[in-house]
């Protein structure tokens, strides 16, 4: 029916163009949140090690577990680790990155119970996104309660708001300013050196010179890096397919859909694809916005989407039940597709829901 097509030798060139990208010493961390950005978290991770990737990421613990699960053995970082999940996020040997007093805290307490020393810890600062991180003002805080012996401190970090904006940019530079500040003084009082970094996908292109010890890399892996000219280094690794459900003739002036979204203006031909916004193909790729390709050809989607279904325009176009139909893909890139409805490469691609097959080819 619907099926999500992951070529990973797609994953293979876009790891080579990234490592390009970077000095030899410079280490990745491979992003593989929200299930692989909506691929497969699993095969991301397992290529990823293959591909000698020096970390993997994810956003929250219990996504961390099911890597463990699986037999993943790199570190693994978890970027936003939730007051209830710290216990079993060392029981999986998960490292976490603290982002507030409390939360460092009572990650704390939880090591002194288990009675564990040295557990590798990361340490976020906000200087500028303001979504978590520890303020410039905590900075000391962080670098007495950090020598603690329970912790061993393996990097500092923060992230850019807008990595992808043209140079000069004002706010990369104040953050960047920011993070040096926080540097020198880690450098200064640190018993032993952490590791630094900024970067993620489009940061790695637009501020090589920042790339420090390690980036973060999540939607260049992807094929995307949020601007044509880096995305064209890259290659789409995800390709979204569908078959057309039936087809049917609707008279002029008959309405298409729920809430009567679109009024045929003339005869017309209209196929209807098993894939709604419970598949991640929100509403707002409807009303002639979006289009899919059926040979080649495209197909405008009519009106509203619905939960399990939406409608496109096929008059014209010869084709039969039963064809294959593509969202995007290779030659239309998910990024494009994702602008059309308003939205981003990374919002598609994570929406895209369980009931599609995820088919892989390695
Ligand atoms: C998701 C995430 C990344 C990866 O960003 P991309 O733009 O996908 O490369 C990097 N760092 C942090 C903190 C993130 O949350």
């Amino acid at each position: 029916m619907n099926t999500l097509h992951l070529h990973l030798t797609h994953l293979d060139h876009n790891y080579k163009i990234i490592r390009d990208q970077i000095h030899d010493s410079t280490q990745c961390i491979g992003v593989i949140k929200a299930n692989a950005y909506g691929g497969d978290a699993i095969y991301f991770a397992k290529r990823l090690e293959l591909l000698g990737i020096d970390k993997l990421a994810v956003a929250y613990t219990e996504e961390g577990i099911q890597l463990r699960k699986q037999g993943i053995k790199t570190p693994i970082m978890v970027f936003y680790p939730q007051m209830d999940s710290l216990r079993t996020l060392i029981a999986a040997d998960l490292e976490p990155c603290l982002y507030s007093k409390k939360l460092l805290k009572s990650f704390k307490d939880h090591l002194d119970k288990m009675g564990i020393e040295q557990y590798p810890i990361h340490i976020k600062y906000n200087t500028g996104l303001n979504r978590v991180g520890f303020p410039l003002d905590h900075i000391q805080w962080v670098l007495e309660k950090t020598q603690l012996s329970q912790f061993k401190l393996e990097s500092v970090y923060s992230h850019l708001a807008a990595s992808e904006e043209e140079r000069p940019s004002k706010q990369c530079s104040l953050q960047i300013s920011h993070f040096e500040k926080i540097r020198k003084k880690h450098i200064e009082t640190s018993r032993t050196l952490p590791k630094f970094h900024l970067l993620n996908s489009s940061g790695i292109f637009n501020y090589p010179e920042f790339q420090y010890d390690i980036v973060r890399c999540g939607i260049a892996f992807h094929g995307f890096a949020n601007k044509l000219e880096w995305d064209n280094l890259l290659k789409p690794v995800a390709v979204l397919k569908s078959k057309i459900s039936q087809l049917h003739q609707v008279e002029e002036g008959a309405s298409v859909g729920y809430d009567n979204g679109w009024i045929a203006p003339e005869a017309v031909t209209i196929a209807a694809l098993p894939i709604g916004h419970a598949d991640g193909i929100g509403r707002h790729f409807g009303h002639s916005r979006t289009s899919v390709s059926i040979h080649q050809q495209e197909a405008p989607i009519v009106g509203n989407i619905c939960m399990d279904m939406l409608m496109v325009n096929v008059t014209g176009i010869n084709c039969k039940e039963g064809d294959e139909v593509t969202f995007f893909g290779l030659n239309k890139s998910a990024n494009s597709i994702a602008e059309s409805g308003n939205t981003i490469s990374y919002e598609l691609l994570a929406g895209i829901g369980p009931r599609v097959k995820r088919i892989v080819h390695s």
